[in-house]
C-alpha cells in the first residue's frame, strides 16, 4: 500500500494523509525505531557521545513527524475514527517509550559516557544533552539494585491508578452535582445569555425551569451575578466540598497514599522529598528557593490584598449591609465594584480588534522586534481550509519556519487556544533543518455582517500563543530534544506571556488598534482603562494564587508520614494566606486535581515564576525602549533561539545582566509604586 506517511516527507502532506494511513505507518515507525534503538546498543564499538547520546537524540524521527501530524489532527480536526486510532496507537506509543527508559544495555552505555564526561571537552548544548539523557534513566531507576527497581515499578502503577482515581471522583463529585432552579427569581442577575444556557441544561436532561452544575461555564457566571445569597452560598460549598463528603467518591485517602507514595519514590531515588525530585529539573531548583519566593512574594501582596478586602467589603455592606464578606460573596462584589470603577466591556473594544489588524499587529511587533516577514501563501497543504499558511523570511531573506494559523472555533477542535509544531528545528549534517510551527485558536468567527471582532483577552491570547509559536520559529540548535520548546516547566512561558505585554503599550498598538469601520485609532484613555482594570483586585488574586503554591509546597516538601487530617494539614498551610473565614464543609485539596491527578504537583509556583520572568524581561525592554533592537536581540540569542540547550537562568542572566528580580510584577501589578 501507498502510505504518504511512510514516504519522506517535508511539509505534512494533507491532502494525501487518509484515516487508514495512520494505524500501519505508525506500527513500521515504531518498529523503525527500535531497530535504531538495537543498533545503537548492539554496536561493537565503545560508547562514545556520537555513538550514543547523538545517535539516541535522533533516532525515531520518522515516528517522531507521524506523531506530531496525527495529535495535532486529533486536537485540531479530529473524528470518531481518529479519536479511536488515538486509543490504539497511544498504548503502543507509552510502551516504546517505556521500553526505552527500562533499556539497561542503552543505560550502560550512557553511563559509560556520562562517567566520563569530564574529559569529553563537550560543548554547553552537548554537556545538556548528555545531563538530560543521563537523569532520564536515572530518575526512572536505572541505577537502584533488583529490589529497589522492583519497588520503584509497583510504586508507579500504584500511584498511576491513583491518580487515575483521583482524577474519576473529582469528575464524577462534578457530574452528581446540579442545582435545580424552578422561579425565575432565583437567577436574578444573571445575563439573558447566561439565563438561556441554564434553561437549555435543564431542556436537555427533560426539566423543566433551569439547572446549575459545577462546570466553570455553569458555575462561574452564577458566582459572579446570581443575587440569590443562599444559593451562591450552596453552590459555592458544593464546588468546595468536591471530593470531601466521606462516602465512596472521597479523595482524602487518596491523597494521603498518592503523598506518602511519592516521598517513598523520591527516598529510594536518593532525593529528601517529592519536591526535591521534581524542582532539580526546573529552573527554581529547590524547595527552598520556592518556599524564599512564594514568602517574599506573599510579603509584598498582603497589604494590597488586605486593603482590597476591606474596600471589598465595605463596598458589599454598602450596598447590601451584609454583616462579613465570605467566599461565595467575593466574585459577585467584586464584579460589580469592577463595573462601577470601569464600566469596560467588550463591546466598547471589539470594533478595534478586527482578527486581520490584530495578526497584521503581531507580525509587525515580530518585524519590528525580530526581523521577521510573513508571507501569506497558498502553496502549503492545510488540513482545513480555514487553515492560514505563511513562509517566515528574517532580515537577510533567509527562511525561517512554515507557519500555519487556524483561528475560529469548528466541530472536531477542542477548546482553547496552543502553539504546537509539525516539525521541529534541528541541525544534522551540517544542514539546518527549519522547523513547522502552528497556532491553533477558538476566536470569535466572523458573521455575514460583521468580520472577526476580538475581546481584549482574545487580542491577549492570540499574542501569547504567537510567543510560543516565536519560540518554536527562531528555533537554533542541533538537538531535536532541545529545540523551540523543550525547556524547563518553569520557563516555559517566559516567550509567551512577555509577548502579552505588547498589547498594552501606545507604541504597538498604533500599529494594529483601528477601528473596522472608521479606521479611527483606539483611543489612549481606553488602554490606560484597561491597563487600570487588569490590576483590579490584583492582591488578592496574588495572594490566593500563592496559597495555592503554598498547599502544593504542604504536600511535597515534607515528609507526610504524620499527616492524619487533611482538612487540619491544608489549613495549617493555609495561613498567613486567609483572606476569607474558613467554611469547614470544604476543602480544597480533595478537588486540587492539577496536584494530584495532573503534572503540577511542586508546580504550583511556576503560574506565579513565570509573570516574575516576563515582567522583568519587559522591564528590560521597557527601559531601552519596547522596540529596542538591541534587547530584542539579545532576547533572540539567548531566549529565543537556546531552547532547553542550557541552565535557563544561565540563559536569563545573559539576556537581562542579572537573576529576574520581583520588583518589576509587583510594580506592573500595582502592587508597588515604582521608585523614581
Ligand atoms: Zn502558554
Amino acid at each position: 500500500m501507498n502510505n504518504p506517511l511512510l514516504e519522506p516527507f517535508d511539509q505534512a502532506p494533507f491532502s494525501k494523509i487518509k484515516n487508514e494511513h495512520f494505524k500501519p505507518a505508525f506500527l513500521q515507525a515504531i518498529d523503525a525505531a527500535k531497530k535504531e534503538i538495537d543498533d545503537i546498543v548492539e554496536n561493537p564499538d565503545a560508547p562514545t557521545f556520537q555513538n550514543t547520546l547523538e545517535a539516541l537524540d535522533f533516532a525515531g524521527q520518522q515516528l517522531d513527524r507521524i506523531s506530531s501530524v496525527f495529535f495535532n489532527l486529533n486536537s485540531a480536526e479530529t473524528n470518531e475514527e481518529i479519536q479511536k486510532i488515538a486509543q490504539e496507537v497511544s498504548p503502543l506509543l507509552s510502551e516504546f517509550s517505556n521500553d526505552i527508559t527500562l533499556n539497561q544495555g542503552l543505560f550502560e552505555r550512557i553511563k559509560a559516557v556520562y562517567d566520563q564526561k569530564d574529559t569529553l571537552e563537550l560543548t554547553p548544548e552537548q554537556e545538556t544533552l548528555l545531563e538530560k539523557k543521563y537523569k532520564s534513566f536515572s530518575r526512572n531507576g536505572a541505577n537502584l539494585n533488583d529490589s529497589d527497581k522492583k519497588r520503584l515499578r509497583e510504586i508507579d502503577a500504584e500511584l498511576s491508578k491513583l491518580k487515575l482515581k483521583f482524577g474519576e471522583n473529582v469528575l464524577a463529585e462534578t457530574n452528581k452535582y446540579e442545582m435545580h432552579l424552578t422561579h425565575e427569581e432565583d437567577l436574578k442577575g444573571l445575563p439573558e445569555g447566561e439565563k438561556e444556557a441554564a434553561a437549555q441544561l435543564a431542556e436537555s436532561k427533560g426539566k423543566d425551569g433551569w439547572l446549575i452544575t459545577l462546570d466553570y461555564p455553569s458555575y462561574i457566571p452564577f458566582m459572579k451575578y446570581a443575587e440569590n445569597r443562599e444559593l451562591r452560598k450552596e453552590l459555592s460549598i458544593a464546588f468546595g466540598s468536591k471530593g470531601f463528603h466521606k462516602d465512596e467518591l472521597d479523595n482524602q485517602k487518596n491523597i494521603l497514599k498518592i503523598v506518602s507514595l511519592r516521598h517513598e519514590r523520591a527516598n529510594l531515588l536518593g532525593y529528601a522529598t517529592h519536591a526535591h525530585f521534581v524542582l532539580e529539573e526546573r529552573m527554581a531548583e529547590t524547595p527552598q528557593k520556592v518556599m524564599d519566593f512564594l514568602n517574599e512574594l506573599l510579603e509584598k501582596a498582603k497589604p494590597a490584598a488586605e486593603r482590597e478586602f476591606g474596600e471589598l467589603e465595605t463596598f458589599a455592606k454598602s450596598l447590601d449591609n451584609i454583616d462579613r464578606l465570605e467566599k461565595w460573596d467575593s466574585a459577585f462584589y467584586s464584579e460589580k465594584l469592577k463595573q462601577k470603577l470601569f464600566n469596560l466591556d467588550d463591546e466598547k473594544l471589539k470594533p478595534y480588534f478586527k482578527l486581520e489588524n490584530v495578526i497584521n499587529g503581531v507580525f509587525k511587533v515580530a518585524e519590528k522586534l525580530f526581523g521577521l516577514t510573513f508571507k501569506e501563501v497558498q502553496t502549503i497543504e492545510k488540513y482545513h481550509p480555514d487553515v492560514k499558511t505563511y513562509e517566515v523570511y528574517d532580515d537577510k531573506n533567509n527562511f525561517i519556519s512554515l507557519f500555519y494559523a487556524d483561528f475560529h472555533p469548528r466541530p472536531g477542535k477542542r477548546g482553547g487556544a496552543w502553539m504546537t509544531s509539525y516539525k521541529s528545528q534541528y541541525t544534522l549534517n551540517g544542514k539546518n533543518n527549519r522547523p513547522h510551527i502552528s497556532n491553533v485558536c477558538n476566536f470569535t468567527k466572523p458573521t455575514k455582517s460583521k468580520p472577526s471582532l476580538l475581546t481584549f483577552n482574545e487580542v491577549t491570547t492570540l499574542f501569547h500563543e504567537f510567543g510560543h509559536g516565536l519560540h518554536g520559529m527562531l528555533a537554533n540548535t542541533i538537538y531535536p530534544s532541545l529545540s523551540g520548546t523543550s525547556v524547563y516547566w518553569d520557563f516555559v512561558e517566559l516567550p509567551s506571556q512577555v509577548m502579552e505585554n505588547w498589547c498594552y503599550e501606545k507604541e504597538a498598538l498604533e500599529l494594529f488598534a483601528f477601528h473596522y469601520e472608521t479606521g479611527e485609532l483606539i483611543p489612549m484613555e481606553l488602554v490606560e482603562k484597561i491597563k487600570e482594570s487588569a490590576t483590579f483586585q490584583e492582591g488578592m488574586a496574588t495572594v490566593r494564587q500563592l496559597s495555592f503554591g503554598f498547599l502544593d509546597m504542604a504536600w511535597h516538601s515534607k515528609d507526610p508520614s504524620n499527616i492524619n487530617d487533611v482538612k487540619a494539614y491544608e489549613a495549617k498551610a493555609f495561613e498567613g494566606t486567609d483572606l476569607f473565614p474558613d467554611t469547614p464543609q470544604t476543602c480544597m485539596s480533595t478537588s486540587f486535581s492539577h496536584i494530584f491527578q495532573g503534572g503540577y504537583s511542586s508546580g504550583y509556583y511556576s503560574y506565579k515564576w513565570a509573570e516574575v520572568l516576563d515582567a522583568d524581561a519587559f522591564a528590560h525592554f521597557k527601559e531601552n525602549g519596547i522596540f529596542s533592537k538591541t534587547v530584542a536581540d539579545k532576547f533572540k540569542e539567548n531566549v529565543l533561539s537556546k531552547g532547553g540547550t542550557e541552565n535557563p537562568m544561565e540563559l536569563y542572566k545573559r539576556f537581562r545582566g542579572a537573576e529576574p528580580n520581583i520588583d518589576a510584577l509587583l510594580e506592573r501589578a500595582g502592587l508597588i509604586k515604582k521608585a523614581s
